[in-house]
């Protein structure tokens, strides 16, 4: 289903009136997790200023350690929907279980399913039986191919709004935090007719080099772009040393529009 071949036209999905795909790319951005409303209303705001539509706060958190901090849960996408509703900004948050579909319908516009449950296969036939678009991430060691299959388990449950994200893979270099595969980008939408986006937060864990990790994503045909935004990077509970505060955030969104390569 989700395969070029079969559907030769790019899919285009309409997260409330923004749209993804078929030459029209998106900036997702915000923190990696939803600490407080005032954390939330500070990168909003800014957010709302540079004119980005897409806002992420991960409320259920998939933490490599158990004694890391694991998201606010239900409280979380509470305060994301509140926060978005106020700024008038779509959300994105991950949800970790089959169970989380009903809450993810009701509280936020997309779904993430992360790296870590790409092989999941409850919680892709979960999401195949949502309502609202579902972005999936690349797994941590995951071919090409085993991608493109879990994309198609979603598919195949009947939810046909499916994007999907290059978030870095596993590799022996160490100067990141992982290996960003650039060339999954033209690979994807040449075997796929979804929307491609790239997360360059993750992908290389560091704030010195998006702005060129983004460039790269984009001339590659990325539909799309996700980077971690916190106000106050150095007390944040997950992710602390890649969070991008908000003048670097802004700094990095300039250069993209300034680069020519954003629609
Ligand atoms: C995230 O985006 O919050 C996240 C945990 O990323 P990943 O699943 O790619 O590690
Ligand atoms: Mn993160």
């Amino acid at each position: 289903l989700v395969s070029r071949k079969k559907q030769p036209e790019s899919t285009v999905i309409d997260v409330q009136g923004t749209l993804i795909g078929g030459g029209s790319q998106v900036m997702i951005a915000g923190p990696c997790s939803v600490e407080s409303y005032e954390q939330l209303r500070t990168v909003a705001s800014a957010l709302k200023d540079a004119g980005i539509k897409v806002m992420r706060g991960g409320a259920f958190k998939p933490r490599t350690s158990p004694y890391d901090f694991q998201g606010l849960g239900i409280e979380g996408l509470k305060m994301l929907k509140e926060v978005a509703d106020e700024f008038g900004l779509a959300t994105i948050s991950e949800i970790v279980h089959p169970a989380h579909i009903e809450l993810a319908e009701q509280y936020i516009d997309i779904i993430q399913i992360g790296a870590r449950n790409m092989q999941n296969f409850e919680l892709l036939k979960a999401a195949g039986e949502a309502n609202i678009p579902v972005l999936l991430k690349r797994g941590i060691a995951a071919t090409l191919e085993e991608f493109v299959h879990a994309a198609e388990y979603i598919a195949v449950g009947g939810n046909s709004k499916v994007m999907l994200i290059e978030r870095g893979i596993r590799t022996y270099e160490k100067w990141t935090r992982n290996t960003l595969d650039i060339s999954a980008v033209p690979l994807l939408k040449q075997e796929t007719h979804l929307p491609v986006l790239v997360d360059v937060s993750h992908s290389t864990g560091r704030k010195d080099i998006l702005l060129p990790c983004a460039k790269a994503a984009l001339a590659a045909g990325a539909d799309g772009i996700m980077a971690e935004v916190h106000p106050d990077p150095q007390t944040a509970l997950s992710d602390a040393a890649q969070q991008l505060d908000i003048p670097q955030f802004q700094q990095l969104w300039e250069g993209i529009l300034q680069s020519g390569l954003f629609a």
